[in-house]
C-alpha cells in the first residue's frame, strides 16, 4: 500500500487547534493521556484473550514502555496491547465521529464558551491529540492482535496526515513524538529527560495496573575488588530497566491514603473526561461477598446523556483484572452518568454480559451501589446545596426519568427532586421544602407544566393561587410530564396540577360557598354559556365559569386524567396517533368582558357578534398558557378589527 495523504475532518483541525493552544496550562498531561490509551489498549487486548487466546503471541508480556533519544530528541510510548487496524486508525485518529460534534463546535466558534467547551472536550477525548501539544510531529504504528499487517499514521496536526502499510513485530501500538524545545514559559517540559518523565508517571499514572517501564541511565562509582569506592572517584554508566509506576489498584487503598489529586487523574482515565470529577466515592463491603467500588459524579454530563447512545459509566474487574467496560448491569439506567470501577473477588474471570445479568452476585452489586449513591446524592443535598444544584442541573433530567420509569422503588428517588417554584425564584426548591412552606388548609402540591418558566408564571391558571399565596411548581421540562405520572404523592401530600380539574382552594366552608355562588352566577348566564360552547363545540369540550382567574377573562383547563397540553404536543411530535382532546374553557364572570357580553347578550338580547367574542377568548387562553392558535389567521383579523373599533 502506498502512503495516502488525507485531510483531517475540520472538526478535528479545530480541535486540534483548541487542544494545542489553549486547553491546558501545564503540558506535561499528554502523558498522562497518552498512557490511559496505552493501558486501555492493554486491558482491551487482556478481556478478548478470555475468549481468543489465539491472540495472544509467545511470551507476551502486557506492559507500557517508554524510549528517548535524547539525540534525535524522541519519546516513544509503545504498549503490547490490542493495537488498531488501518480502518480503525483512520476512524479513531484523524476523525471526530460522534453526531453532535460540528454543532458544539460551531457554538464554540462562535465565543469559546467555556461550558460548551468543556463539554466537547469531555466528549471527545482530546486524549490523543494532547501529543501535538509537545510534539511539532508525532508517527503512530499500530498492529492489531491476530492481523499481520501494521499501519503507520504521521502528521505535524497541521491539517493533514499520512497513513501507510508497514511492519511491527508483535501487536501494539508506538507513538513517537518529534519532541519541541522545552520552554517553561509554555508549560513545555524536557521530555527526553528520564527524571522528569518519572515523576509525572508517579504523580499523574501511579495507579495505572499494567508496568509502565523505561531504561534508566545511572550513574554508578567504580569499585575496587573489595567493593570499596576508587580513590580516583572514577564512575560507569550504568542501564537500568525500572518500573515508574507503583501499580496497586487506587480502589484496593484506604480512601484516607489517597489523595484527591490522585482520584482526579484516575478519573480522567477510566472516565476519559478533563475536568475534575463533582464528587467521588471509594466503597468496600465485607462478608459473604467481598468486593470494591470507587466511583464518581461528573462534574458535567455528556452531551449525549440523553440522545439514548450515552454508554453506562462503569467498569467490572474480576480480581484486579478488568473483564468489562460499560457495564450496563451494576446500575439502574437512571445513574447511568455514575463513572468507576467495581472490583469483584467472587466473579469469574470468563463471565459473559448473559450470564451476568443473572448473577447473584450483580445483583447485589447493583442494589447496594445505588443505595449508597442515592445516599451520597442526599447528603451533597443536604449538606452542600449549592454544589447539588449544580448536579441538578447536569443530571436531574436523568433522575427524573428514573421517577418515571423506574419500578422498584420509585419514591427512594422523590427526595432528591429539586424544582423551580412561583414563590421560590432564586434557588429551587425540593418537595420537603414545599411541604414545609404548605399553608393550614392546602391539601396539594400543586404544580403546571409548560415549556417556558415566564410564560407559566404569568399564566391564568395561576392567577387565584398567586391572589391567595398558594405555590406552585414550575414544570418546564419535557420529561416532567411523564414524571408526574408516576408521582402522584409526597408524604401523603397528592400531587394536582394547577391547570386541571376543578380549583379546590381555601376550606371546605370556603369552597362550599364559592361553589354555590358560581352554580347561581351560571345559570344567570347560561344562554351566553350556551352560544359560546355551541360555536367553540369543535374545540372545547365545555364551556364554563371559573373561580381561578382574577385578572383575565378566560382560560382553558383539563380534568383531573386529561393530558396537558405540552404533553399532547409532546406526543404528537412522536409516532404516537391520537386523536385531539378537547379541554374546558372557562370565563371568568368578574371580568368586564364576560359581564359586558351577558349584559348585552342575555339582557339586551342584542347580537354582539358572540361568535367573534367566543373565537377571541379561546385565541387568548391559547395564547395565555403558550399553546398554539387553532387558526392564526381569523385571530389576527378579529384582532385587527377590534383595534379599528377601538380606535
Ligand atoms: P479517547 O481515548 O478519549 O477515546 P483518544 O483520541 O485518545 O480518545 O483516542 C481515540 C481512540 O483511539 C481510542 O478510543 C482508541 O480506540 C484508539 N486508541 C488510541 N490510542 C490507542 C492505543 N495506544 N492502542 C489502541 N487504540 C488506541
Amino acid at each position: 500500500m502506498a502512503t495516502e495523504t488525507h485531510e483531517f475532518q475540520a472538526e478535528t483541525t479545530a480541535l486540534l487547534n483548541l487542544v494545542i493552544n489553549s486547553l491546558y496550562t501545564n503540558k506535561d498531561v499528554f502523558l498522562r493521556e497518552l498512557i490511559s490509551n496505552a493501558s486501555d489498549a492493554l486491558d482491551r487486548l487482556r478481556f478478548e484473550a478470555i475468549t481468543s487466546p489465539e491472540l495472544l503471541q509467545d511470551g507476551h508480556q502486557y506492559e507500557i514502555r517508554l524510549e528517548v533519544d535524547s539525540i534525535k530528541r524522541t519519546l516513544t510510548i509503545q504498549d503490547s496491547g490490542i493495537g488498531m487496524s488501518r480502518d480503525e486508525v483512520v476512524a479513531n485518529i484523524g476523525t471526530i465521529a460522534k453526531s453532535g460534534t460540528r454543532e458544539l463546535l460551531q457554538q464554540a466558534a462562535k465565543g469559546a464558551n467555556s461550558e460548551i467547551l468543556n463539554k466537547l472536550i469531555g466528549q471527545f477525548g482530546v486524549g490523543f491529540y494532547s501529543a501535538f501539544m509537545v510534539a511539532d510531529k508525532v508517527e503512530l504504528v499500530t498492529r492489531r492482535s491476530g492481523e499481520p499487517t501494521a499501519t503507520r499514521w504521521e502528521s505535524d496536526g497541521g491539517g493533514t496526515f499520512e497513513i501507510s502499510e508497514t511492519v511491527r513485530e508483535s501487536n501494539g501500538t508506538s507513538i513517537t513524538l518529534n519532541l519541541k524545545e522545552a520552554d517553561l514559559e509554555s508549560g513545555i517540559g524536557d521530555y527526553s529527560d528520564t527524571g522528569l518523565l518519572e515523576s509525572i508517571i508517579k504523580r499523574h499514572s501511579d495507579f495505572i495496573a499494567h508496568p509502565i517501564k523505561c531504561e534508566v541511565e545511572r550513574k554508578e562509582m567504580e569499585r575496587d575488588e573489595e567493593g570499596q569506592i576508587k580513590p580516583d572517584g572514577a564512575s560507569k554508566t550504568v542501564i537500568e530497566d525500572r518500573t515508574f509506576n507503583a501499580m496497586k489498584p487506587i480502589w484496593t487503598r484506604p480512601a484516607s491514603e489517597v489523595t484527591g489529586d490522585e482520584y482526579t487523574d484516575f478519573y480522567r482515565h477510566v472516565a476519559h473526561d478533563w475536568m475534575k470529577p463533582l464528587k467521588s466515592l471509594s466503597l468496600k463491603a465485607e462478608g459473604t461477598l467481598e468486593y470494591w467500588a470507587l466511583l464518581f459524579i461528573p462534574s458535567q454530563a455528556p452531551f449525549d446523556l440523553h440522545h439514548g447512545t450515552s454508554a453506562f459509566g462503569l467498569q467490572l474487574y474480576a480480581k484486579q483484572v478488568m473483564i468489562m467496560e460499560n457495564c450496563e448491569d451494576l446500575l439502574p439506567p437512571f445513574l447511568r452518568f455514575v463513572k468507576g470501577v467495581v472490583d469483584s473477588a467472587d466473579l469469574p474471570l470468563n463471565i459473559s454480559r448473559e450470564t451476568l445479568q443473572q448473577d447473584r452476585h450483580i445483583t447485589h452489586i447493583r442494589k447496594w451501589l445505588t443505595g449508597k449513591i442515592i445516599k451520597t446524592l442526599e447528603e451533597l443535598k443536604r449538606d452542600e446545596r449549592e454544589q447539588y444544584e449544580a448536579f441538578w442541573k447536569q443530571f436531574g433530567r436523568v433522575l427524573k426519568e428514573g421517577v418515571a420509569r423506574e419500578s422498584a422503588q420509585p419514591e427512594r428517588l422523590h427526595p432528591l427532586l429539586l424544582f423551580d417554584s412561583s414563590e421560590n425564584r432564586e434557588t429551587m426548591t425540593s418537595l420537603a421544602e414545599y411541604v414545609e412552606r404548605m399553608k393550614d388548609d392546602q391539601e396539594a402540591i400543586y404544580y403546571i407544566t409548560g415549556e417556558d418558566r415566564e410564560v407559566l408564571l404569568s399564566s391564568p391558571h395561576l392567577e387565584a393561587f398567586a391572589a391567595r399565596g398558594c405555590e406552585v411548581l414550575l414544570l418546564t421540562d419535557p420529561v416532567d410530564e411523564i414524571m408526574v405520572q408516576n408521582l402522584t404523592t409526597f408524604d401523603e401530600k397528592p400531587l394536582r396540577s394547577a391547570a386541571k380539574g376543578e380549583f379546590d382552594l381555601g376550606s371546605g366552608e370556603e369552597q362550599k360557598k364559592v361553589k354555590e355562588e358560581l352554580d347561581e352566577k351560571g345559570k344567570e348566564l347560561s344562554d351566553v354559556l350556551e352560544a359560546v360552547q355551541k360555536h367553540l363545540e369543535e374545540h372545547v369540550r365545555e364551556v364554563r365559569l371559573s373561580n381561578r382567574l382574577t385578572n383575565s377573562p378566560a382560560c382553558l383547563v383539563g380534568s383531573e386524567h386529561d393530558m396537558s397540553p405540552q404533553l399532547e404536543r409532546l406526543m404528537r411530535g412522536s409516532q404516537y396517533q391520537m386523536p385531539k382532546q378537547k379541554r374546558i374553557l372557562e370565563l371568568n364572570p368578574e371580568h368586564a368582558i364576560v359581564v359586558k357580553l351577558s349584559d348585552r347578550f342575555v339582557k339586551d338580547n342584542e347580537d354582539p357578534k358572540i361568535e367573534d367574542v367566543a373565537d377571541m377568548l379561546l385565541g387568548f387562553a391559547l395564547i395565555a398558557e403558550g399553546s398554539e392558535l387553532h387558526d392564526v389567521a381569523r385571530f389576527n383579523q378579529l384582532l385587527a378589527a377590534t383595534l379599528d373599533e377601538a380606535l
